[in-house]
């Protein structure tokens, strides 16, 4: 008889977006007047930037020549998408990064996920906690997570790294020895930022200790300071520890387009073995490349007018992010993050659980969030809320949680 994995049977179901989703509906079911504005909304709302509408029209009319017709295009994606992230992505900020160290593909969530495939699943996987769920389930699929403890909220073989507010929402490396080791900067969903000096750190623990660092940077374009790294291979060694994320969907409005790439360094090398040569197998082998259409879209964003357009709606989300920070700490509240990412983690007030808060402001506010302790252990006591949506129903969310309170 067919065996399933049953590592799969093991996951609990995805509490935390489902439960949000039925609270919600039970709550407009039995208010059907309420107006509920959703600050809990993880998707971009702005539309795509002209220039890339322009490029995707000029690339779907070639495909309508034989001259300009594109079949299956290289796994690691288009030469001209390559180069143009070695230039802007990274030359520009002093990063040395060949176009054959980096790989498009169709998202940062599968890139996540699919990364587990080149390592051994015996290996001890850290994560930060809160954390972005993927890391965890996935790694759980292929049981490197071991058995899940629902009364604790985590799995038993994971190494949990609390991110809270004694170290700045930036966790130091563990005292047990960890092999695989899963960062996000800026962070979802605390929104905190990790300085060059704290990166260090971590290099200098993966490369001394072996361990490969996994740096999802899919919030890059949100970084406002001038100290912040925007790449991990701004720091020193990186390149023989770590492998990044990057995604055009925050960046770009791409959520619906799917674009993104991962960077693997050619001196990355574990167990006798380059990193790159095994992330290229693993794409040729399971992954036929982002359509032509998607890439040519991709590449308008490195142009001038892609980059002015694409700055101004990340600009727009800046200003939510900024009107949800600056409105709640007027009214007393304590704000993480929200400076240099589109999320906002908000301290609830006089203890409350993060449940019970996230029902208060549902009822008194009509306003939706996502309680904290959805991503983790060390998220209850906190709610996440998001700069996504439309500016003048943020500002309305802001004024109503104010008044609730
Ligand atoms: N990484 C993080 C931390 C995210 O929050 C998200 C999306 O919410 C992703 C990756 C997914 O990116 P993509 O749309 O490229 O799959």
């Amino acid at each position: 008889m067919t065996k399933v994995n049953q590592n799969f049977l093991k996951l609990p179901g995805n509490y935390l977006f489902s439960e949000v989703a039925r609270r919600i509906s039970v709550y407009s079911a039995a208010h059907p007047e309420a107006k509920i504005i959703k600050l809990s909304i993880g998707d971009v709302t702005r539309p795509l930037a002209p220039a890339v509408i322009e490029a995707m029209h000029q690339a779907v009319t070639e495909m309508g020549t034989f001259e300009g017709f594109h079949g299956y295009g290289p796994e690691q994606g288009y030469d001209f998408l390559r180069a143009a992230i070695a230039q802007h992505d990274y030359a520009a900020r002093g990063v040395d990064m060949k176009p054959e160290e980096i790989f498009v593909s169709d998202g940062a969530k599968s890139d996540c996920g699919n990364i587990g495939d080149i390592f051994g699943t015996d290996n001890v996987v850290a994560v930060c906690d809160p954390v972005y769920p993927v890391y965890v389930d996935t790694n759980a699929m292929a049981g490197r997570a071991g058995e899940y403890q629902a009364e604790l909220g985590r799995w038993s073989k994971l190494v949990y790294m609390p991110c809270v507010e004694e170290n700045g929402f930036t966790p130091q490396p563990p005292k047990e020895k960890v092999d695989i080791i899963y960062l996000c900067f800026p962070n979802n969903p605390t929104g905190a930022v990790a300085t060059k000096e704290q990166l260090k750190v971590w290099v200098d623990y993966a490369n001394a200790n072996g361990a490969v660092i996994l740096y999802d940077s899919a919030y890059e374009a949100f970084i406002t300071e001038e100290d912040v790294p925007h790449t991990i291979y701004e720091v020193e060694g990186a390149r023989t520890c770590a492998i990044e994320f990057r995604s055009y969907s925050k960046t770009a409005g791409f959520t619906g387009n799917r674009c993104a790439y991962t960077v693997v360094p050619m001196e990355l090398e574990r167990d006798g073995a380059k990193l790159n040569a095994l992330w290229n197998r693993r794409q040729c082998t399971k992954f036929n490349g982002v359509p032509y259409v998607v890439q040519r879209g991709a590449a308008a964003i490195y142009t001038p007018e892609g980059k002015e357009q694409t700055r101004e709606a990340i600009a727009y989300y800046q200003n939510n992010a900024k009107v949800i920070r600056d409105g709640l700490t007027a009214a007393g509240l304590t704000c993480f993050g929200g400076v240099n990412a589109p999320y906002i983690w908000l301290k609830t007030p006089n203890g409350m659980g993060s449940w019970e808060f996230f029902d208060l402001l549902l009822d008194q506010a009509n306003v939706a969030t996502t309680p904290g302790a959805g991503f983790g252990p060390s998220g209850e006591g906190y709610i996440r809320l998001t700069a996504f949506g439309d500016a003048e129903a943020t500002r309305q969310a802001v004024e109503r949680i104010k008044t609730s309170l």
